[in-house]
């Protein structure tokens, strides 16, 4: 652990954190990333757990996302608001802290708009190891906005994935997708038609954003033996499968109930049966059984992949000083003389003034 001031709080900017993923590597980072997610997730059962604290609105969504593992405490502020790309804002900003539980002090502030994608991604990738076909490489990617480079990127460095197959309805974003990529050893078709580019994919990846119950895939573009990895439905009536795909599919969730809230099987029976994702990694269920199978990551994006992510970068901090330190804590010497710190505070001012 890095060595802090008590009163100094690090901060990690989006322009640290570019610096420091360029850094490490994207690869490098996601790997490790996914390494982080899968320690925490074999030590599930004793995270504190709740479904996020959700305030919805018209446009949108804001976040809160707790978690603790009784020695760490980290929390996301997350948004989701579909129109803001028309408006040249991000559909996704975030930012997240990760604390001490035993003084209550904070830790770590950082910017979670650039790690929220590594995390998704990195999720995404490590439910994809336990579930996709064996020796899958080809992927088709519904939706090429601000998470899908992370995506597929994510999906090469821990599955083997290097054939995509893009498609968005707007087209500049499949080619934003496809530049962004380029050189990265990908063999990249754009398609013109979601059916277009499910076609030959052993693993789809949905990720667009609508605030709607969104038909993304139909029933019959979902062939036997495919992996779904649905991550843009996660909010109450936001949705991108089918209906009649979940009843074909084994379904995989992070916390169930805030997935049967937010995932694609709020379309569902309470009562339907779901695997959590946390008992296939650590051992206690069985991913994918059969070659036919058509198994379905419901992505919402759960706290304890943020508390990894939170861990992650404050491990890396250390080694590469890529913060900022803030002032976020009143620290009087005599704890609990906080009226005094301000007095001394101002009788400093006042004997600044005199003596200019
Ligand atoms: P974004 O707005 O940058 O990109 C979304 C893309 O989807 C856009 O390019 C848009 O044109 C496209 N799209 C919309 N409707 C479509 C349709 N019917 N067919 C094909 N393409 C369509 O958003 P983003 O930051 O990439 O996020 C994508 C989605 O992922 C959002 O819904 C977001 O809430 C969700 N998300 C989920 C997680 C998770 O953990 N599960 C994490 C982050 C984001």
């Amino acid at each position: 652990m890095m060595q802090q001031k008590l009163n100094i709080v690090p901060f990690v900017s989006v322009d640290h954190m570019m610096k420091l993923v360029l850094a490490v590597g994207v690869e490098t980072f996601l790997t490790e990333l996914a390494g982080y997610i899968e320690d925490d997730f074999r030590r599930w059962e004793l995270f504190d757990k709740t479904p996020r604290v959700a305030s919805h609105s018209h446009d949108g969504v804001i976040e809160l996302m707790p978690t603790s593992d009784g020695k760490l405490y980290g929390f996301k502020y997350v948004n989701g608001h579909p129109k803001n790309t028309h408006e040249g804002l991000q559909t996704v900003t975030a930012f997240g802290v990760l604390a001490d539980v035993g003084s209550g002090y904070p830790m770590l502030l950082t910017e979670m708009t650039i790690l929220t994608a590594l995390r998704t991604a990195a999720m995404s990738a490590v439910a994809a190891k336990h579930l996709a076909p064996k020796g899958a490489r080809t992927m088709a990617i519904i939706g090429n906005g601000a998470q899908s480079e992370f995506q597929a990127i994510a999906f090469t460095a821990l599955t083997g994935v290097d054939r995509l197959r893009l498609y968005d309805i707007d087209s500049s974003a499949s080619r934003k997708c496809a530049k962004n990529l380029a050189g990265m050893g990908f063999d990249i078709t754009v398609c013109a038609t979601g059916q277009e580019a499910v076609e030959g994919a052993e693993i789809i990846t949905t990720v667009t954003a609508d605030k709607q119950y969104a038909t993304i895939l139909t029933d019959n573009m979902v062939g036997p033996g495919v992996h779904i990895n649905a991550v843009g439905g996660d909010c109450p009536g936001k949705t991108e499968l089918h209906r009649d795909i979940l009843l074909r599919s084994d379904i995989f969730v992070e916390f169930p109930p805030q997935t049967r809230i937010e995932g694609e099987i709020q379309q569902l029976a309470a009562d339907h049966p779901v695997t959590e994702l946390w008992q296939v990694i650590a051992g206690k269920a069985e991913g994918r059984k059969t070659a036919r199978q058509i198994t379905l990551f419901d992505s919402v994006g759960f706290a304890i992949e943020d508390f990894s992510a939170l861990r992650y970068v404050r491990d890396k901090l250390r080694d590469t000083g890529l913060f900022e330190e803030l002032d976020l804590l009143a620290d009087p010497d005599e704890p609990r003389d906080l009226f005094g710190m301000l007095l001394r505070a101002q009788a400093a001012g006042a004997a600044t003034a005199a003596a200019g």
